[in-house]
């Protein structure tokens, strides 16, 4: 089987946003910047943002990307997706979002032990992740992990983050014209690295352990005991034990991390829980 990375690195895309600022145009999304930044602020973490993108055009960004990734991939229809639907949706419910499109698709590819998030609310899971997320509970830990991307406007965020970059490098470029070329190229080659926007772009460690901590809060809002996050972390750490593919380590907490936040988070997340007697936590379909 493929190396297990993290269930939410995002599909490579090529629907990604490449800007072609002038500096005139700089000097205006910074402006713009410094004004949006102070008035965005994640769901129950209260982080301020930086996010240069409408709600409008982030989600039409999330809708075009979907489709190009699921247009290269085999969908799943029957239980696998019912299941999957059901959770999502309860999670969604509590997101409490209504502008999103939630959506929810379950790809094949027993290989793969991911899913991913895009912006506006679509959601995919791999089947490889089933044996990872056990049941309904492991399952609503990943949806609501992914749910919190969403709607903690992660994605926007990143774009946002790449294009200040972006336009970074264009003042570097300027500044550096005339001077030792070779010089030029090597800090602009290694500025380029960072540099990249788009909606394939991974999330970075602290998005990533903000997403746990606000999935964790929604499970519990639907009725599912944060605790289950824990142990899906633990099995993830030991489908990991073989070793990992090293751009997880520099984009992700390790899987001992996650279970030591989740542990300090448990108490925040289960004063959210609201009981359902009528919820039940089935054991996921098999997959061949
Ligand atoms: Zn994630």
């Amino acid at each position: 089987m493929d190396r297990v990375t993290c269930f939410c690195r995002m599909p490579k895309c090529r629907n990604a946003v490449i800007m072609k600022p002038t500096r005139r145009l700089w000097g205006l999304v910074v402006a713009i910047a410094v004004g949006i930044a102070a008035c965005v602020t994640t769901p129950y973490t209260n982080r301020s943002q930086l996010v240069l993108l409408s709600e409008s055009e982030e989600m039409a960004l999330g809708v075009a990307a979907y489709k190009e990734v699921l247009s290269q991939s085999e969908v799943t229809a029957g239980r696998p997706l019912d299941v999957v639907e059901r959770v999502g949706q309860r999670i969604a419910r509590v997101a409490d979002k209504p502008a999103y499109q939630w959506q929810f698709t379950v790809i094949d590819d027993a290989k793969t032990a991911n899913a991913f998030a895009l912006p506006g609310g679509k959601v995919a899971v791999y089947t490889g992740l089933f044996p990872i997320a056990k049941d309904e509970a492991g399952l609503a830990a990943v949806m609501g992990h992914e749910v919190a991307h969403a709607l903690a406007r992660h994605g926007a965020e990143r774009m946002s983050q790449g294009m200040v970059l972006q336009l970074g490098a264009v003042g570097l470029s300027a500044a550096m014209g005339g001077k030792d070329p070779a010089l030029a190229n090597a800090v602009m080659s290694a500025y380029g690295l960072g540099a990249q926007v788009g909606v394939a772009l991974p999330f970075n460690r602290s998005q990533e352990s903000e997403a746990d901590r606000i999935g964790m809060i929604l499970m519990a809002k639907a009725g599912y005991d944060p605790e289950a996050a824990l142990h899906l972390w633990e099995r993830m750490g030991e489908s990991e034990s073989g070793g990992r593919p090293p751009e997880y380590l520099s984009t992700h907490p390790s899987a001992t991390t996650r279970q030591e936040q989740i542990r300090g988070w448990l108490p925040e997340a289960r004063g959210y829980l609201v009981k359902d007697p009528q919820l039940t936590v089935a054991a996921l379909p098999a997959i061949k």
